[in-house]
């Protein structure tokens, strides 16, 4: 029989970009649609960077660069580490890819055996637990709850450790919550940590530049972690750069080394414009990162104290990413005569149709009571579909 393999099979459409692709095609048919589903900067990419593609266009950077990226891109990438991060890292100890998914589907891949376990903390973003399927592990989700800043306390992590754990996948700032670690906090993860020298950390760093309340922390600061630690990150949100399709990781050498093989024979690395593009971004001016930071914060602040007026929405506020994440279970059993509404699936497809505003359902990121919105997006639009949000909850009794 003709059919796809078990591996594709069992995985499942990424649902932020079924979602996405839903309203455009909602838009195509005329309908007045507000997306709120995807993540990505509403931003266009700033000029300097997009003059640094054009001129590599001019410049013939029309052949294949390196596997692992360009050698000034990585030099770029090494300078940012150590400007922003304080991180000292060689050349060799980066590889660039298409996107940081592609980092995170590469890392993992190079170091998950069948059956290896893979920790993520819940709720976690759609695609780290298909990457996992993807490379034959298994996840172990330690769930949060709203109380606890949807953050895993050091006691949660160690109970999940057992003999066949190999790695532990997480985002600060996270998506979908918007939560981020302190120092203190990821030292306390990393004591933990400690006691188990063979578990690899992949710290997806991408949501870096959006962050409201202080320095960017990282668990590679920490010197008895850093030889474990794969820092994944890219240009796609500081930047908005989503569509160039440039990330990177900055690992231990054997990791970086094993995402160059598969790479190799995958890909053969990332488009040499955009990696040129990037070079401009990660070496250039800085100030768009902070505008657009500025921009994000001020609709966070409206968009919550908004939606922080919805009956049944409850709400803390996120300390970074650009996602609302209210807890919505109060809604469920609710109906408006001929929809009811059992779950935060059926809440985000309610509002697809009778209010016109793309959400994404918590299902998708393991929290099947909560609902995200993205708010990279204007301050009317924003506004426009909370507007519409409360009248069709107001709908449901
Ligand atoms: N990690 C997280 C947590 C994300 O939200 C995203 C956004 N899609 C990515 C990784 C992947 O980013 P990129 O566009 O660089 O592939
Ligand atoms: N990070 C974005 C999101 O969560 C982009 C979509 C995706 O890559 O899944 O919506």
């Amino acid at each position: 029989m003709l059919k796809v393999s078990d591996r594709i099979a069992a995985m499942e459409l990424s649902p932020t970009l079924a979602m996405s692709q839903k309203s455009r095609e909602m838009k195509a048919q005329g309908i007045d649609v507000i997306n709120l589903s995807v993540g990505e900067p509403d931003f266009d990419t700033p000029d300097h960077i997009k003059k640094a593609a054009q001129k590599a266009i001019d410049d013939n950077y029309s052949h294949y660069s390196p596997v692992p990226g360009f050698l000034e891109l990585r030099q770029a990438v090494v300078n940012k580490l150590k400007r922003e991060n304080g991180l000292d890292y060689t050349t060799d100890q980066i590889v660039v890819s298409n996107g940081a998914k592609q980092s995170i589907a590469n890392a993992m891949m190079s170091i998950v055996n069948k059956g290896d376990e893979v920790i993520i903390p819940s709720p976690f973003w759609v695609s780290y637990s298909e990457i996992v399927k993807l490379a034959e592990g298994t996840s172990v989700f330690i769930p949060t709850s709203i109380e606890q800043d949807f953050k895993i306390t050091p006691d949660q992590l160690e109970k999940a450790i057992t003999l066949k754990t190999k790695a532990f996948l997480f985002s600060s700032p996270s998506n979908p919550t918007g939560s981020l670690y302190s120092k203190e906090e990821l030292r306390a993860l990393a004591d933990v940590f400690a006691k188990y020298p063979d578990i690899v950390i992949m710290s997806d760093e991408i949501y870096e530049h959006i962050n409201y309340v202080g320095s960017h922390e990282s668990m590679a600061q920490f010197a008895d972690m850093k030889d474990r630690v794969v820092v994944i990150n890219g240009v796609s949100k500081g930047y908005a750069m989503t569509g160039w399709r440039i990330g990177y990781i900055a690992a231990p050498l054997w990791i970086a080394k094993a995402c160059g093989k598969l790479q190799g024979q995958m890909t053969s690395g990332a488009s040499s414009i955009a990696q040129m593009a990037s070079v401009a971004a990660l070496d250039g001016d800085q100030s768009s990162v902070v505008s657009m930071r500025t921009a994000f914060k001020k609709r966070r602040d409206l968009a919550l104290s908004q939606l922080k007026e919805i009956p049944g929405f409850e709400i803390r506020e996120p300390k970074g990413a650009f996602y609302l994440f209210p807890q919505v279970s109060q809604l469920f059993g609710k109906s408006n005569g001929s929809v009811t509404i059992n779950n935060a699936t059926d809440l985000s497809l309610y509002l697809l149709e009778s209010a016109n505003v793309a959400t994404v359902t918590g299902e998708a990121f393991g929290a099947p009571e909560c609902l995200r919105l993205s708010y990279a997006t204007s301050e009317e639009q924003m506004a426009e579909a909370i507007r519409r949000i409360k009248s069709a909850i107001e709908n449901l009794k």
